[in-house]
């Protein structure tokens, strides 16, 4: 993950959150609590240790008191987690937590690959929080880094031991990092046909026309790691989509008369190792 040595602004972590946690108004300046229309939200913030934590401080008293809702923790540059306070009240109840002054408790959470845990003295106490985690845009991060970095993260991601986070809604439990890394690696170039694309956003950033694709779909257990990802335009991936061309095992190509084609551009799948 990166690592940058600040984090994010309560107002670019306002625009991370859903809008149905939209801040409306500011309840106390000091323990920086905001009411919104999912109940009230305790914002804190850490940037990230070389020893990939986050550490908070976090008065479970406060959390009681103001009968708040969700913690809203900033890590780092990456992004938030939006936590809902039962789950911090039952890691402070179930852990003897070390404690600051003030009566606040210690909140240490573990960045692991793409994974965030909240880690208790007891090994029976730890909490995943990834999927309270909503990312802050890394297209920025990934286009800005050394290439270096980008391929050593890349081969480094393992996929998540749940594809899919249960809920009221079934989502999709994806990288999105780990995809724009390999856009990267393959310079925002189209792999099946080569097209590339930049183009000026309003923001006045350059952007890419290209996607990025799962050689083993998603619903046959297909993930992020870097032997699974294809890099497309919009045309290709629409063919491969509708089934017009396929991918084989050895990653060659079948075009739309059938006919074997290697890769236009390839710069991160190993073509001597199968599809895992
Ligand atoms: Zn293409």
């Amino acid at each position: 993950m990166p690592k940058f040595n600040e984090y994010l602004t309560l107002k670019e972590v306002q625009e991370l959150l859903p809008t149905e946690f939209s801040p409306t108004k500011l309840i106390d300046k000091i323990q920086k609590l905001y009411e919104s229309p999912k109940g009230i939200i305790l914002f804190k913030e850490a940037k990230i240790k070389d020893s990939n934590e986050s550490q908070y401080g976090v008065k479970k008293e406060t959390v009681l008191n103001y009968k708040v809702s969700y913690v809203c923790l900033t890590v780092g540059f990456n992004g938030i987690l939006l936590i809902p306070s039962e789950l911090l009240i039952n890691y402070f109840d179930e852990n003897d937590t070390s404690k600051f002054g003030n009566g606040r408790s210690e909140l240490k959470v573990h960045i692991i690959g793409d994974r965030f845990i909240l880690k208790g003295r007891k090994t029976s106490s730890e909490f995943d929080l990834t999927c309270y985690f909503i990312p802050n845009d890394f297209c920025d991060y990934v286009q800005a880094s050394p290439i270096e970095n980008i391929w050593q993260e890349a081969k480094a991601f393992t996929d998540y031991e749940i594809q899919y986070r249960e809920g009221s809604i079934r989502l999709r439990h994806e990288s999105k990092i780990q995809k724009e890394r390999i856009a990267r690696i393959e310079d925002y170039t189209c792999q099946i046909c080569g097209f590339h694309q930049s183009y000026v956003n309003s923001n006045g950033k350059t952007k890419y026309i290209i996607e990025v694709d799962h050689i083993i779909e998603k619903s046959q257990g297909g993930g992020e790691n870097i032997n699974n990802l294809l890099v497309l335009c919009p045309n290709c991936h629409a063919k491969k989509t509708y089934g017009v061309i396929k991918i084989n095992s050895d990653y060659s190509i079948e075009d739309e008369n059938g006919e074997r084609k290697l890769l236009k551009q390839n710069r991160h799948l190993n073509l001597k190792g199968e599809i895992a």
